[in-house]
């Protein structure tokens, strides 16, 4: 029987509310499925091993996760520490030392969720946005002078490369190219910024060539904004630099009904490193340890996890699990409107799966 070797890192706020009922349904699924089995290993880095050790996750952290198949992430943000240093610290230090250049971010509109565009179909809003990973606007480059002073100065460098963005649209194109309507959306900003997005632009040109039978399209940042808003149905497949995604993923998670259903993967598609799964929100300060986080981005996110495994079958019994829950309202978490708990959620996809 195959065994996946899985990491979970929790981190912090509902972060270690999320994971742990991830892992549950993980564990279910293995058990029901019967071809596979999951070996987990939770490392509790994040703001508590921060407080004890003043550094986010081991200096040799990398080495404990390396050889692992998968990594189900939580969250890293806490209210008593800056969030550039959690950030830094461990989310960003495991996809920037994994490489893990494509975060790969679905939305759709799962049954019985009442999303807030009155005049988009269901079907309308079916989306993937890969969002460049590994560089740009959060490449670290940068610095402050003379800090406190009044002539204080402080940067921060967006860095393009050819190869950084050339494999991150190859990537989305042969996503969009995977998919039924094999359309791609590229979004930039060479109007205003004239070097790297003017460079970020005839990759795409270049790289589109490699896919004659991908349609696509050019559509400015802000214009794209108003663009998923009003004319849904006209995206399918979308790459954005690392901010550009960043912002646009959480509009999309917004607009499919909330940030709390929304799964990500941070993919190493050459599968030299371990890629690593973690719903998109972060640490909710205002409800944790409370037990009201709604756990299916992260049970989504075990979705991608388990298709990035080759557990294709698995993958869809689960999917169809989420999908039973949530059309059911009296499941519904407080982030859609209903009073359901976190286990409760977890209870009910557990039972799903077990056929109950
Ligand atoms: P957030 O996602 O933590 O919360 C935004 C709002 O959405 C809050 O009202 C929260 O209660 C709600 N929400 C989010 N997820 C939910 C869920 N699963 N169920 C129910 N409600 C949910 O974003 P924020 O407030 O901007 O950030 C809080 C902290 O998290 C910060 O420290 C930030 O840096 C960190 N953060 C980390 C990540 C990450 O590790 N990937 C992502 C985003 C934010
Ligand atoms: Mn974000």
């Amino acid at each position: 029987m195959r065994v996946y070797k899985i990491a979970c890192i929790p981190g912090d706020g509902i972060g270690q509310e999320v994971v742990p009922a991830g892992e549950a349904v993980l564990r279910v699924l293995s058990q029901t499925q019967g071809t596979f089995k999951f070996d987990f290993e939770t490392f509790m880095w994040g703001g508590d091993w921060y407080r004890k050790h003043g550094e986010m996750m081991p200096a040799d952290g990398l080495e404990h996760l390396k050889n692992k198949d998968a990594i189900l992430f939580g969250s890293a943000g806490d209210p008593h520490i800056p969030d550039h240093i959690t950030l830094w610290g461990l989310r960003l230090k495991i996809c920037q030392g994994f490489d893990q250049y494509a975060n790969v971010r679905p939305t759709r509109i799962l049954p019985g969720i009442d999303a807030p565009l009155k005049r988009c179909k269901v079907e309308d809003l079916d989306w993937v946005i890969v969002r460049e990973n590994s560089e740009g606007e959060y490449a670290g480059v940068g610095g402050r002078v003379h800090q406190g002073h009044p002539i204080e100065v402080a940067t921060d460098v967006s860095v393009l490369t050819r190869v950084g963005v050339e494999r991150v649209i190859r990537y989305a194109f042969k996503l969009a190219q995977s998919r039924p309507k094999k359309h791609l959306t590229v979004v930039t900003k060479s109007n205003a910024q004239r070097h790297a997005m003017v460079m970020w632009d005839e990759i795409a040109v270049q790289v589109s060539k490699e896919f004659p039978d991908v349609h696509w399209d050019k559509e400015l940042v802000d214009a794209m904004t108003a663009r998923m808003v009003n004319r849904p149905a006209t995206l399918d497949t979308v790459v954005a630099t690392n901010l550009h995604g960043d912002i646009l993923t959480d509009l999309a998670a917004a607009l499919a009904g909330s940030l709390g259903i929304a799964p990500t993967g941070n993919i190493d598609p050459e599968r030299r490193y371990p890629s690593m799964f973690e719903p998109i929100h972060g640490s909710a300060f205002d409800i944790m340890g409370k037990g009201l986080a709604n756990p299916i981005g992260t049970f989504w996110s075990c979705v991608m996890l388990l298709e990035h495994l080759g557990e294709h079958s698995a993958a869809a019994v689960l999917m169809k699990a989420i999908e039973h829950v949530t059309s059911n309202k009296s499941l519904h978490t407080g982030d859609l409107g209903g009073s359901a708990k976190t286990h409760d959620v977890t209870h009910a996809v557990c039972e799903m799966l077990k056929g109950k």
